[in-house]
């Protein structure tokens, strides 16, 4: 296992860390000269914070300071009620591909999606089966529009609790068993994204992490793309908004990270914190240099 304690050469900032100070949108070009000026050299954006300050000006400046993205945040919301509404589905997940590619992103990260307009708080039917098929259909069509791309697609288990709005993937085990029927040959086209806050909980995950690492015949070969820190804490006030800093909580971040490292992860640990009510009230600076430390000491 990588040591952390040293530097924080592996850290990357998942930008929403950092979008809604004391209530207020940064900008992301904000965001990337606070990172750079913290040595940070690897952030993952989303895409309506490239989409407000533009493509081609977010390129310019990512390539101007040298900064990776871990990921790219985000494609997935494949269910719909209609073939309309999957034809736009479709679409917009084939932009987002483009927008990754022309950041250099590492792999475009899929919340999947749940029941259509459960987000909006009118789920359309109650078939979470249903939409299960169309996210692996909608999956299996992006994936070939991927593949020609070169951009890697992570799918990205959310904890149980958003099965409704946001994504009807909710463990490693099913994440693994879509990657494994539609991209059976483990080409590195088809991934997963493992994010502590969702997964901690789930007995079977040493070893669907493990299953991640290991091809045919025990080969060598990972499905883990994108590995996202944040921590679970007690108790927690708001289920989307209330993530905590690493060590804060009760996840065994070093345990997992020691899994995923030993099964073929290599690449950044990208602190992912949603908080209204705490990081979100404090100054850039002061969460940026926190994350820093807690890289260090708790991941
Ligand atoms: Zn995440």
């Amino acid at each position: 296992m990588r040591d952390f304690s040293q530097d924080h050469r592996w850290l990357s900032i998942n930008t929403a860390t950092v979008r809604r100070q004391r209530g207020a949108e940064q900008p992301l070009a904000d965001i990337i000269e606070a990172c750079a000026r913290h040595g940070i050299t690897a952030i993952s954006p989303w895409r309506d914070q490239v989409a407000a300050a533009g493509l081609p000006a977010v390129s310019k400046l990512v390539r101007g300071h040298g900064l990776q993205l871990s990921g790219y945040c985000r494609g997935g919301m494949f269910p719909a009620v209609d073939a309309a509404g999957r034809l736009a589905a479709r679409d917009d997940n084939r932009r987002a591909v483009d927008e990754a590619c022309e950041l250099n992103a590492a792999c475009l990260v899929l919340v999947v999606g749940g029941l259509p307009g459960a987000l909006g708080g009118r789920a359309a039917h109650k078939d979470i089966a249903l939409s299960r098929s169309q996210v692996h259909d909608g999956i299996a069509e992006l994936l070939d529009y991927a593949r020609a791309s070169r951009m890697p697609l992570a799918i990205e288990p959310l904890h149980p609790m958003y099965a409704a709005d946001r994504a009807c993937i909710n463990t490693m085990e099913q994440a693994l068993d879509v990657c494994d029927a539609l991209d059976p040959g483990l080409s590195g086209a088809l991934g997963v994204a493992v994010d502590v806050y969702h997964v901690w909980w789930d007995p079977k995950l040493q070893a669907q992490i493990e299953r991640a690492g290991t091809g045919p015949q025990g080969r060598r070969v990972s499905r883990l793309l994108a590995f996202h820190v944040c921590d679970w804490l007690t108790p927690t006030a708001d289920l989307l908004n209330d993530r905590g800093m690493m060590g804060d909580g009760v996840i065994d971040i070093p345990r997992i990270r020691g899994w995923v490292e030993a099964n073929g992860f290599a690449g950044y640990s990208e602190v992912e914190i949603f908080s209204t009510g705490n990081w979100w009230q404090r100054g850039t600076d002061e969460v940026l240099q926190t994350c820093i430390e807690r890289h260090r000491s708790a991941v």
